[in-house]
């Protein structure tokens, strides 16, 4: 799906002499290269402050807890993404409340939003899935008029636009991750809380290291959500080289596009992705099939990975049963569950060994 080594080849004498300048300067949590990180990351997003944390799911939980976002409140959310979403919104006490999604895009169906808003509403979390933007226009609408904060799910779309802007910094909080197979990836857990309100960047810095403020004093209960000097270093190492990356995984979609529409499969059998807003930075490139068992067993046959993003909705999974959400109760969700396969679409994934698989997909349905 993914060779992370291969990417960091190219780089690997400067991020070995990165790595050795952290080591010897005995500066390990924080410190002057986390702050740098934070400066260049933030100028590429395009957001006015970017806080390191230790995790994408960290981002999410210090945004919840810098909102004071606690137990007996509702979150709405996506049912249909990667469940640190809902697992944090659960962690710090509140409800998830799940509104399906699109069939097209598979973000949350922002017409479907409003009539989820109750009086215990008190954010909306929605997630710009696989690198696309979710509308964002609608979603800060709904959340202006009902006075929610929102916080963007970004861990999948470091420097997606979208026609309200860059994301992460579209609503109180934006979340990204720099989890290895992230566009941008670390080397090892790693991720960034973005936001264009200086007090919430504040909150979010406090929350981050206990609540302390001045150190040793904690008007806030927070936790350790560092970021390592040792990750932030070489994310700055490989920050100049995503903007071309992901230029790269842009083509490689094109790519797939043409050639599966070129082949006139039936639409149960293979449905390209829909790119609804141009700026679509394609973490996964997801198709949908009828034939999903078919298809995958015959790429494993031809040693192609594939995956399966995500097998289980969030609304499903036995830890949510309490919220009784019933089998057929966000129908598109479920239904994107049983079809939905990712092919490789990172940057050194080569013209060749995509031919190959675009091949092998349609040899499967073509036979
Ligand atoms: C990866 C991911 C996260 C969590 O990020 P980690 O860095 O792995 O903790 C959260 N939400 C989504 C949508 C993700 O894809």
């Amino acid at each position: 799906m993914l060779d992370v080594a291969a990417q960091n080849g190219p780089l690997m004498q400067r991020l070995i002499d990165k790595a050795a300048e952290v080591i010897r300067s005995g500066r390990y949590i924080l410190g002057p290269e986390v702050e740098a990180f934070e400066r260049e990351v933030a100028k590429y997003i395009g957001v006015e402050h970017a806080i390191g944390v230790s995790s994408g799911t960290d981002a999410l939980l210090v945004a919840l807890m810098a909102l004071g976002i606690g137990a007996g409140d509702e979150v709405i959310t996506t049912p249909f993404s990667f469940f640190a979403t809902a697992g944090c919104i659960a962690r710090v006490g509140a409800k998830p409340v799940f509104v399906d999604i699109r069939p097209d895009t598979f973000n949350i169906d922002v017409e479907q939003v409003e009539a989820s808003v109750t009086e215990r509403t008190k954010a909306i979390l929605p997630v710009h899935l696989f690198g696309q933007a979710c509308d964002m226009r609608a979603l800060r609408e709904i959340a202006a008029k009902h006075q929610l904060p929102l916080i963007e799910d970004a861990a999948q779309a470091i420097g997606t636009r979208s026609p309200a802007g860059p994301v992460g910094g579209l609503g109180a909080y934006g979340c990204f991750s720099f989890f290895p197979s992230k566009n941008l990836g670390g080397f090892g857990d790693g991720g960034l809380v973005t936001t264009n309100d200086a007090d919430l960047a504040d909150k979010a810095r406090v929350i981050r290291a206990h609540g302390s403020k001045p150190k040793y004093y904690h008007a806030v209960v927070g936790g350790n959500f560092r970021l390592d000097a040792l990750q932030a270093a070489l994310l700055r190492v490989k920050l100049p080289a995503l903007e071309g990356w992901t230029s790269v995984r842009r083509q490689n979609a094109d790519r797939y596009d043409a050639a599966f529409a070129a082949a006139r499969l039936d639409p149960s059998l293979l449905r390209t992705p829909v790119r609804r807003f141009e700026g679509h930075i394609y973490n996964q490139y997801v198709i949908r099939t009828s034939q999903r068992d078919a298809l995958q067993t015959n790429l494993k046959r031809h040693k192609i990975a594939t995956a399966i993003y995500y097998p289980v909705p969030l609304h499903r999974q036995e830890c949510f049963a309490y919220l009784g959400y019933a089998v057929g109760s966000l129908p598109v969700a479920e239904n994107a569950s049983e079809e939905v396969l990712a092919l490789p679409i990172f940057s050194g994934l080569g013209e060749a060994r995509q031919a190959r698989i675009i091949d092998t997909v349609i040899d499967t349905f073509d036979r």
